[in-house]
């Protein structure tokens, strides 16, 4: 070891030291001890980390008293943030899985707010004054929005998918075509959830074509049911077939089985009505004749992560009844957040303006346009030369593995400060107290202003200013 290394590392103070340094000061109040000195002793580690590594402390002040107990403070105040936290949106994918899918509206986090703080009906029958359902809550309005005669909901359309193929299915076969075995990300393939729960995939017809002759063919006595899976997050385009729902209910009938969709992000509203792709809702799916129907509630939804099951009550009645129920019970925050999110729907002009990732993915381009150019004004009121923002055209994404191929015309700001790379930008703007997720493109780093929130526009400008004001 150099002398210089040795004589930094001597001047490294220990614990005590610094806690006594600490509790004179005092620079953040009401630290719990443990957390104080687990605080200060992970600082000190990491400083002999970076003696012993050879690092360069141009100034041997870095280790005086005041600088010790500032890099202390700052890992208390890390130790105290929350992990999980708020940030800001700017990648412009509206159902943005890693970013937490839906925003709920205002109203509903009230909601959320009064159910989860206080006792509620959760399990309890106030007209009996008896214990009752978990579901009784939305059953009703799910039936209501969907036209289906019952309905039930768990944790996940995971949830969903694996808790009606283990009730119908298990140890039985069920027919799928090749084109609809979809995997969605994070590991969920329909093959594997199938074996999963012990019902047996009969694969029929190709990649590209199924034709109802395929299903028909595949029937045996241990089939249980035919499932057809929206291919929500790919799209097959050329010569391909496949077996419209309602033909396969027709088939089902014949053969007195039932047919199950997974529809993957459900949705009560025609999004082809406000220029987007069409994509079939909850209402056709269950008029077209599915005896079963899922979905996510914080896809296209909007709402809470749920996974909602719609269909015929004898099959229902069935579902609510297996006990592996119990392992994907919905929690009351959510279902508190899911009802009031369905109250929306009973108007749908309300649920399109209030329900945030409706209100997003229908973001007249004008609007967000205007968005672009309040940032582009904040920017140039923090009247730094270096900072240069443009404004860029380009696409939003819906995300959510739903409409791949929709478009959605964007505006958004780049951003370049001299000396910095574009790479800097970035991971400063995620390091940020309330982190602002944007992609780097060109050299610049790029907020599409679709998923950004009116209120979010100057927090952004100040996330600059604070970040970059003498880098
Ligand atoms: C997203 C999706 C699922 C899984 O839903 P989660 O709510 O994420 O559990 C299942 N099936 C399809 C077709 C999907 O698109």
């Amino acid at each position: 070891m150099d002398p210089k290394q040795q004589s930094l590392l001597r001047k490294l103070p220990g614990v005590d030291h610094v806690i006594e340094l600490w509790d004179k000061v005092q620079p953040v109040e009401d630290v719990p001890r443990a957390l104080l000195v687990r605080s200060i002793r992970s600082t000190l580690d990491r400083l002999r980390t970076r003696i012993l590594a050879g690092d360069e402390f141009p100034d041997e002040t870095v280790l005086g008293d005041d600088q010790l107990l500032g890099l202390a403070a700052q890992a208390v105040n890390k130790s105290l943030e929350f992990n999980l936290k708020r940030v800001i949106n700017a990648t412009g994918v509206v159902v943005h899985t890693n970013l937490g899918r839906s925003l709920l509206p205002e109203s509903v986090a009230k909601h959320v707010a009064e159910i989860s703080s206080r006792y509620a009906n959760l399990e309890f029958d106030l007209q009996k004054g008896e214990r009752g359902s978990r579901y009784s809550c939305v059953e009703d309005i799910l039936c209501e929005l969907s036209g289906a005669e019952a309905a039930m909901v768990v944790n996940n359309n995971a949830g969903a998918v694996f808790l009606s193929l283990e009730t119908l299915a298990k140890g039985k076969e069920v027919i799928v075509s090749r084109g609809e075995l979809v995997e969605i990300g994070g590991s969920f393939r329909i093959p594997e959830v199938m074996a999963r729960s012990g019902a047996r995939l009969v694969e029929i017809g190709t990649t590209n074509r199924t034709h109802l002759a395929d299903y028909e063919g595949a029937i045996r006595d241990e089939t249980a049911l035919f499932l057809k899976v929206h291919t929500s997050n790919y799209s097959m385009v050329g010569f391909t077939a496949e077996v419209s729902l309602k033909d396969l209910v027709a088939l089902g009938a014949k053969y007195h089985l039932p047919v199950m969709k997974d529809l993957g992000s459900g949705n009560f509203v025609d999004f082809s009505k406000y220029g987007l792709i069409w994509e079939p809702t909850v209402q056709e799916t269950v008029a077209a004749g599915a005896h079963v129907v899922t979905f996510s509630g914080d896809k296209m939804l909007g709402g809470p992560q749920a996974g909602i099951i719609v269909g015929r009550k004898d099959i229902l009645e069935r579902i609510k009844k297996n006990p592996i129920n119990r392992a994907l019970r919905i929690d009351k925050m959510t279902l508190a957040a899911l009802e009031a999110t369905l109250h929306l729907y009973r108007d749908e002009s309300k649920a399109v303006s209030t329900i945030p990732t409706l209100r997003m993915l229908t973001l007249p381009t004008k609007v967000i346009a205007n968005k672009a150019k309040r940032l582009l004004k904040r920017f140039r009121k923090l009247a730094d030369d270096r900072l240069e923002a443009v404004i860029i055209n380009a696409s939003s994404r819906v995300g959510g593995g739903a409409l791949p191929l929709q478009e959605l015309p964007t505006s958004c700001v780049g951003v370049m400060i001299k000396g910095l790379s574009a790479n800097r930008i970035d991971r400063a703007m995620r390091e940020a107290t309330t982190p602002v997720i944007g992609r780097i493109e060109n050299d610049l780093f790029v907020m599409d202003m679709r998923t950004v929130q009116d209120e979010e526009i100057n927090m952004i400008a100040s996330t600059f200013k604070k970040t970059f004001a003498e880098a």
